[in-house]
């Protein structure tokens, strides 16, 4: 399998999936930065939103969502296929879910010993 971005061999098990996308690890990380940086506006508006609502960590977000918090928080980190397979999501779901999480600054994303984990925020 190959990278849909830089077009590099990825091992079966080490590819990222991104929205429709396969890639490699520096890729994904790279897109979910940018995605980070770019979301500047959507994050200030999420927070500003949630701020006005008073709500504050997990508040103001679906139970689906806050046990995705918990999950996350009591493993300490977690892999995206092991909070999919927790949940029983698909990866369009586990993407949605995970962007609504990073805007509120209550997960991200980061890379360890060459592998992608989602820690708490
Ligand atoms: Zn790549």
């Amino acid at each position: 399998m190959n990278c849909d971005k830089c077009g590099e061999s990825i091992s079966t098990g080490e590819e990222c999936r991104y929205l429709n996308q396969t890639l490699c690890e520096d890729c994904y990380i790279r897109i979910v930065d940018r995605a980070k940086t770019c979301d500047v506006a959507a994050t200030h508006a999420a927070k500003k939103h949630r701020a006005a609502l008073g709500q504050r960590g997990t508040e103001g977000l679906t139970e689906l969502q806050k046990n995705i918090c918990r999950f996350v928080e009591e493993q300490g980190k977690a892999t995206r296929e092991e909070i999919a397979g927790k949940f029983q999501l698909t990866d369009f779901e586990m993407e949605k879910q995970f962007a609504v999480l990073r805007h509120c600054e209550v997960l991200k994303a980061t890379k360890e010993k060459g592998r992608v984990y989602i820690v708490p925020f």
